[in-house]
């Protein structure tokens, strides 16, 4: 296949992990005879820097000419006191300009970090491989607000059609795994939920293959800490995606594994980033994990260009790199001392290049 890649570095670590992240397309392109063509754009303080704006138009016109865009990440405290103006705003911008209305956030847990997980062994045994697919584009986060005296108000409104387009793609999601769909919502207290369960009570039967069930929005929160390996893919709203999805990936302990997209109506460019932000405490040192950003990759072969051998592939070289022994700060834990002494604690390139390595032998 021959793809354009358009890649927003960003700032912090951002520049770092994308490197890595390029070298390891690169490996790939070459193992399987594809071509990616890249084309790198400012967004965040980069782009407040050279331009005055955190997303320049010429950057999203870039990324919409393109079949998939690979970010970094946005934003450090340079930015932080700019009157009106915040790095972060080019997240918003390039969501909305690219029509991107699901976030898809695996929350799994690498058997080798498995120390990671704040979770007792039992709860975990046998590993944690959940999706959780939110929607991003409507809700409370972007309903009327309002305030009058000493009241606010924020309001919950989706159309029959927003959720029609989300749970399709939970379906989708979950036919291609354990073809577990579990819908969760407030249906007990909440109108708009109770649209969510008539929406999917309606269309599940186009995905026979697929059991759905629902969950209380409060009941799914324990249910994450308590039995978290009864989930296969979770689809929600957005805030209660925003919610569940952080705690999701606190269980798995490591926040530099953890990739995510975000997807549109399959007719423009998916945007792949890893959840961490850009971690300016590190930027630079050669200290960031960019194992989260290279499996953000996979997720771009997997849902963008429909090449699961591709997704597969960049995802066994990285068991295969943890497999092996590597690991950076983030995830070295307790061990640091020894694996230091053994010369597996690595920087961000070394493991750049270890996974580029397996990758070739697999
Ligand atoms: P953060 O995720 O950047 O960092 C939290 C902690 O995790 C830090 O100690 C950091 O060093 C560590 N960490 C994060 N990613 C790592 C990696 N790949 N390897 C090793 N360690 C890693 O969150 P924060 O400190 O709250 O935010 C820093 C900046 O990032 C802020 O300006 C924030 O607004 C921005 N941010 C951006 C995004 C995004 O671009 N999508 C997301 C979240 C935060």
């Amino acid at each position: 296949m021959n793809k354009k890649i358009t890649l927003i570095p960003g700032d912090g670590i951002g520049p770092d992990i994308i490197e890595q992240a390029v070298s390891v397309l690169d490996a790939l392109a070459q193992k399987y005879n594809h071509r990616f063509e890249y084309t790198s754009v400012l967004a965040g303080g980069a782009a407040i820097d050279a331009q005055g704006v955190p997303l320049p138009q010429a950057s999203l016109d870039a990324c919409l000419a393109s079949d998939a865009v690979l970010l970094g990440a946005v934003g450090g405290p340079k930015w932080d006191n700019i009157p009106g103006i915040r790095p972060e705003q080019a997240l918003l911008g390039l969501r909305s300009g690219m029509k991107v209305f699901a976030n898809l956030r695996p929350a799994l847990i690498f058997k080798q970090l498995k120390n990671a997980c704040p979770l007792k062994d039992e709860i975990t045994e046998g590993g944690l491989d959940i999706l959780i697919v939110r929607e991003l584009t409507g809700g409370i986060y972007f309903g009327e607000r309002g305030r009058s005296g000493n009241e606010a108000w924020d309001t919950e409104k989706y159309s029959a059609a927003e959720i029609e387009r989300i749970v399709r793609l939970g379906f989708k999601a979950a036919e291609k795994r354990q073809k577990r769909l579990c819908l969760v919502d407030k249906a007990n207290i909440l109108e708009s939920s109770r649209l969510w369960r008539e929406v999917a009570e309606r269309i599940k039967t186009d995905y026979p293959s697929v059991e759905l069930s629902y969950l209380y929005v409060d009941n799914a929160a324990m249910q994450l800490v308590r039995n978290p390996r009864q989930f296969d893919v979770i689809v929600t709203s957005n805030m209660f995606g925003d919610i569940l999805s952080d705690e999701a990936s606190q269980i798995t302990g490591s926040i530099g594994m953890l990739a995510s997209a975000s997807l549109g109506d399959g007719t423009g460019p998916g945007l792949y980033e890893p959840i961490h932000g850009s971690a300016p405490d590190i930027a630079g040192k050669d200290l960031a994990n960019p194992l989260a950003t290279i499996l953000s990759c996979a997720l771009m072969m997997r849902y963008s260009f429909n090449a699961e051998t591709e997704a597969c592939a960049i995802e066994r070289a990285v068991e295969r790199v943890l497999d092996d022994g590597w690991r950076t700060a983030d995830i070295a834990g307790s061990d640091a001392a020894s694996l230091k002494a053994a010369g597996k604690l690595v920087g961000t390139k070394a493991m750049g290049k270890r996974v580029v390595e397996a990758l070739k032998n697999i």
